[in-house]
């Protein structure tokens, strides 16, 4: 084999380019191929210079551009031909989106690699609505979930822990499950009263949110038509959604409660 190159996992943050890390722009800057999401958004893939190689393997629930085991064989035979692969990958490469797995996929073909975190989409859309993922007296704790299962499953959490009033919970790929979450969340003994917000397009210019209660979530994000990607964050800590509103957003309110700080 010749010499090899290397696989850079790189996190390209929620979506604004300006939360790029300095590494994850320099990598970009200095890639000979970059192999990126769907997630990630257009402004960031025009960062990618001219003659680098560009390779789309977008990923959308339920349809997949490549297959995830045809991405790490990619991966695999771009870092033999290639000095700098990028791997660019919305958020952060190790939360959620298959990343330790496209990461242990090249450990086990000798591939050398490097992790390069992101800003998370629960950590940038926390800080462009303003609302914080825990308080001293709201949140104690915050727990990241994904809502994502296949289409013929049914979504299996452990809906007892995770209905605790006192840790905020933000799911990840729950668009298609959020009445299946409200619901069982309500049933397992959160307040169906809870505070609740979904955010699509986080921290782009596009981005669009609206405020709610756990138990109207499902039917406000529909009233409001939020497509995909979209982030909830549910607990005690969204009642501060519109104090906190620095970017003085405006919230598709349908239902807005009162729990005080
Ligand atoms: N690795 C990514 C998450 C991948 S899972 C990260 O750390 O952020 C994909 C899910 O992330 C989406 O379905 C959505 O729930 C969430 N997401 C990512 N970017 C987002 C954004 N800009 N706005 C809203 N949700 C986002």
């Amino acid at each position: 084999m010749n010499s090899l190159g290397k696989v850079y996992l790189v996190g390209g943050g929620p979506g604004d380019p300006e939360l790029l890390t300095r590494k994850a722009y320099r990598l970009l800057s200095e890639a000979d191929a970059v192999v990126y999401d769907r997630l990630v958004s257009p402004v960031i893939v025009d960062l990618v210079p001219e003659g680098c190689t560009r390779i789309f393997v977008g990923k959308a629930s339920g349809q997949h551009t490549l297959q995830q085991d045809k991405i790490n064989e990619l991966l695999v035979t771009l870092a033999q031909s290639n000095r700098r692969v990028v791997r660019l990958k919305g958020g952060d490469p190790y939360i959620f989106g298959r990343g330790s797995e496209e990461a242990l996929h090249l450990a086990r073909h000798g591939i050398p690699f490097e992790i390069v975190p992101g800003i998370t989409a629960a950590a940038g859309i926390s800080a462009a609505t303003g609302i914080p993922l825990t308080h001293r007296r709201l949140a104690s704790g915050v727990k990241f979930v994904t809502g994502h299962c296949r289409d013929d499953e049914e979504l299996d959490l452990d809906w007892k822990s995770l209905a605790d009033p006192q840790t905020t919970i933000v799911i990840y790929m729950g668009l298609s499950k959020l009445e299946t979450l409200s619901r069982e969340l309500i049933a397992a003994g959160l307040s169906p009263r809870t505070p609740a917000v979904a955010v699509a397009n986080g921290t782009l210019r596009d981005q669009r949110q609206c405020v709610s209660t756990l138990e109207d979530l499902p039917n406000a994000v529909t009233a409001v038509g939020l497509i995909s990607p979209v982030l909830c964050l549910i607990g005690d800590v969204v009642s501060l959604a519109h104090e906190l509103n620095w970017q003085g957003l405006f919230y598709e309110t349908r239902d807005m409660l009162k729990v005080s700080a």
